[in-house]
């Protein structure tokens, strides 16, 4: 018996475990595999494996049964991911339902979940954008939050080094507020999207509009075709998973290069109910796992140990680590575990309408549209609100028709298209401001279909929030307004934190572990062997997108403990 403990053990042991197979822990996977550490990723959901699981993903509009609409049915069991845009008949099968994680909402939090291998990277809208000094250095400079351990000059090789891989296209535009990157070529703007760069550029000095940078490939290089993806064909189907690899997802990309090193094994149905952590060794040794089929459990044991269960499973696994050395979880010495969770402010929009060029029109697609990058309080503050919002902006011209009239009539109305004025329109990326009162935590008492707690989310938006929301309605109507645009309508969604998706915090970097939970490696201060690089590490939110900072922050952590595991510091 005891013979078969040690094969049981010897079987299970790794050089590394991985916690989530989605877009963060598809790049531990990858870089961790590529340095020849044999590597466990235990992943929640089912397998999902490129071009072959994508099952709607060549249907045409006519082909799916109810054309694209989700059923009744579907909608009224799942109120809360049936409120995220892209949740459809055709991309349903990629996200978590509610009832397959039921969560406290202490207030209302939309948490929106893709549970498979690839997580919400076959889902996302592939915006990447650098972050910059004016975002690393904010907390400092506006004394909120705790000061980030690392600046832009520590990440900037690490963004070239996962954008020459992932595939960015964009534009060199020199702005210090968003850095360039390592760009194909960029998508073209319409001529009313470059009408309102030139009008922006004449009328204001701060303020630029851009074509935004995305992860899909505008051209084909050769380390695009080593991983056997092709240019985008701009179908705009992309939350379907694309066969092409046209976009990055780790389906396409990190997964199945790390598959090729022969030093994967990847898990799928595999919970992570909590991080082991040896008292006496003074580390975490490895994680306690449930089937989700079976409802077995078993354990996994590795010398380092990367956390990318994303943000909220994040905070979840870990406050759910207790050991006699860490009663409030694994590392929470200082009780901050869960606190600073964040998230961003995309509640408002304005839209409008331009009666200019009316000689062109849109045709064919584009995976991408034009930016705003931020420009509020930037250099200095110059409003009663902190930090500011980047905004999207797209203009497009098509026809439409009336359905208007009965009979003939509308049967004419029906079938005579027409094109009406060009419709442009603007959504806000606001920043919000962690706070210590808005946290996760475990419920006491209630416990998820797998046994874990439930996690608790007390979260809402702020005065801060609101004003940013009056300033940048305000600010869009003039600029709209300075470019000759009419009819501009306003519009708040008031929706619950969490439909950003861009769920951030609980587990933030700092230089202090009194004030932070992670050193600038993300590294826990006080367990060595285990990192957490999603998004539950992030100090503060900026206004860009966040998953291009997640990228890179795992390749440069992964980095630094293969360096260190080879000193012998981690083991
Ligand atoms: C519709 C949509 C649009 C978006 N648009 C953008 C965008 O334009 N730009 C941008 O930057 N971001 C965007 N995002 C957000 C982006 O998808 C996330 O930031 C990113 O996927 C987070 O990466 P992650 O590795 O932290 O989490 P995920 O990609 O979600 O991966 C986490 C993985 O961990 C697994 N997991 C969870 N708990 C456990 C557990 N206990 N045990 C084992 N495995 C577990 C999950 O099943 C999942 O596979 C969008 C998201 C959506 C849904």
């Amino acid at each position: 018996m005891a013979n078969f403990n040690i094969d049981f053990k010897n079987n299970n042991t790794y050089d590394a475990i991985v916690i989530g197979s989605g877009m963060s822990g598809g790049w531990a996977a990858k870089e961790l595999t590529e340095k020849g550490l044999k590597t466990l990723v235990l992943e929640r959901g089912r397998d999902v494996k490129h071009v072959q699981d994508y099952p709607t993903t060549f249907l045409k509009p006519w082909e799916s049964k109810h054309r694209g609409q989700l059923p009744l049915e579907v909608a009224k069991e799942n109120p809360i991911i049936g409120k995220c845009y892209a949740f459809s008949e055709d991309t349903a099968h990629f996200f978590s339902k509610d009832n397959e994680q039921p969560y406290v909402q202490k207030k209302p939090f939309d948490w929106i979940k893709g549970y498979q291998v690839g997580g919400k990277s076959l889902l996302w809208a592939r915006q990447v954008q650098r972050w910059s000094d004016f975002d690393f250095e904010g907390p400092a400079r506006d004394s909120y939050a705790v000061d980030w351990p690392i600046r832009y000059k520590d990440l900037a090789p690490w963004y070239s080094y996962v954008e020459k891989f992932a595939g960015v296209s964009g534009n060199k535009d020199g702005l210090p507020e968003l850095p360039d990157g390592e760009f194909l070529p960029p998508y073209e703007m319409t001529i009313v999207e470059k009408y309102f760069k030139d009008q922006v550029k004449k009328n204001y000095n701060d303020r630029h509009v851009i074509i935004a940078r995305c992860a899909h490939l505008s051209e084909q290089r050769e380390i695009h075709k080593q991983q056997g993806r092709m240019q985008c064909q701009n179908r705009t189907m992309c939350e379907r998973g694309c066969p092409y690899g046209g976009y990055f997802s780790s389906n396409s990309s990190t997964i199945p290069w790390a598959q090729k090193t022969g030093n994967l094994t990847l898990q799928p149905h595999s919970v992570v109910d909590s991080v082991i952590y040896d008292d006496k060794k003074e580390k975490a040794t490895g994680v306690r796992v449930i089937n989700s089929q079976t409802g077995e459990a078993s354990e996994y044991f590795a010398k380092i140990i990367f956390v990318n269960a994303s943000a909220a499973n994040t905070n979840l696994i870990l406050l759910n680590s207790k050991s006699a050395r860490f009663p409030q979880g694994l590392g929470n010495d200082n009780g901050l575990m869960g606190k600073y969770f964040a998230f961003h402010n995309y509640r408002a929009t304005v839209r409008a309408e331009y009666d200019g060029y009316l000689d062109f029109t849109t045709d064919g697609r584009r995976p991408t549209s034009g930016y705003i990058p931020r420009f509020r309080n930037l250099h200095k503050q110059e409003t009663d609100f902190l930090r500011g919002y980047a905004a999207g902006f797209g203009a497009n011209r098509g026809v439409s028709n009336s359905r208007e009239g009965f009979g003939t009539d509308l049967k004419n109305n029906l079938l005579n298209l027409k094109y009406g004025p060009w419709q442009v329109g603007s959504h806000m990326m606001g920043e919000t401001i962690p706070k210590e009162t808005n946290h996760v935590k475990l419920s006491a008492t209630e416990k998820d279909p797998f046994g874990m707690p439930k996690l608790e989310f007390s979260i809402d938006y702020d005065e801060n929030d609101e004003k940013m929301i009056a300033d940048y309605f305000e600010q869009i109507t003039d600029m709209f307004e300075s470019a000759g645009f009419k009819n501009i309508v306003t519009h708040d969604s008031k929706q619950a934190p969490g439909l950003d998706i861009h769920e951030m915090g609980g587990v933030r970097m700092g230089k202090d572990p009194k004030t932070s939970l992670l050193n600038k490696w993300n590294q826990l201060h006080a367990c060595k062997n285990v990192f957490v690089t999603d998004g539950a590490c992030m100090t503060s939110t900026s206004t860009q997108n966040p998953s291009l900072t997640y990228m890179a922050l795992t390749a440069r952590a992964v980095n630094y403990a293969v360096e260190e595991l080879k000193k012998e510091n981690l083991s």
